[in-house]
């Protein structure tokens, strides 16, 4: 089977990217390797002073490996979409590359203490989610799922770093088909 990928800048932090990749090797049963991306500057909106993840999707698709089966992008930058706020993450749905945000996960961005326990819960709980997305997932009505729409950090906080059953059929009939 075709491995995933996991990709960030050199400015992303480490214990992120081994805890999304250790994640995603477990939950989907594949290698997963890493890849070092290029800077996302490209992609900054002076006016929003945030970073289009249309534009970075564009880049990771450019980059995907041939031999990817996806590749999921980690960036420190924040992320939005023109008609959002912001978004913790971004993926093509049914595709091959997706994007997730460290920026608002940390603790710290919303005035609290850091924890890093809870920073990289809720690191893996985005990066399935995103993946989930490029397997052809949709959000999912099960609050506890974690394919559940996030708008809000406490939202993540609420879901589990697994998909639900119905999620998990979807996904084994997707992945196999
Ligand atoms: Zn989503
Ligand atoms: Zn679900």
């Amino acid at each position: 089977m075709k491995p995933l990928y996991v990709g960030a800048t050199a400015d992303t932090d480490r214990e992120a990217l081994t805890a999304a990749r250790e994640f995603l090797s477990a939950q989907f049963g594949l290698p997963v390797r890493e890849t070092e991306l290029p800077g996302v500057d490209f992609a900054f909106d002076p006016r929003r002073n945030q970073y289009g993840s249309s534009a970075v999707l564009d880049m990771l698709a450019r980059l995907c490996p041939p031999d990817a089966a996806k590749l999921v992008g980690l960036t420190e930058r924040d992320l939005f979409i023109p008609v959002l706020t912001f978004v913790f993450g971004h993926a093509q749905l049914q595709g091959r590359v997706a994007v997730v945000s460290l920026a608002r996960l940390r603790q710290e961005f919303y005035g609290l203490e850091p924890n890093r326990d809870i920073f990289l819960d809720r690191v893996r709980k985005e990066v399935l989610h995103e993946t989930g997305h490029t397997f052809g997932l949709v959000h999912c009505g099960d609050r506890s799922c974690a394919m559940a729409l996030s708008t809000r950090v406490q939202q993540i906080d609420e879901k589990q770093a697994a998909f639900c059953p119905a999620c998990v059929r979807q996904l084994e009939h997707g992945v196999t088909a």
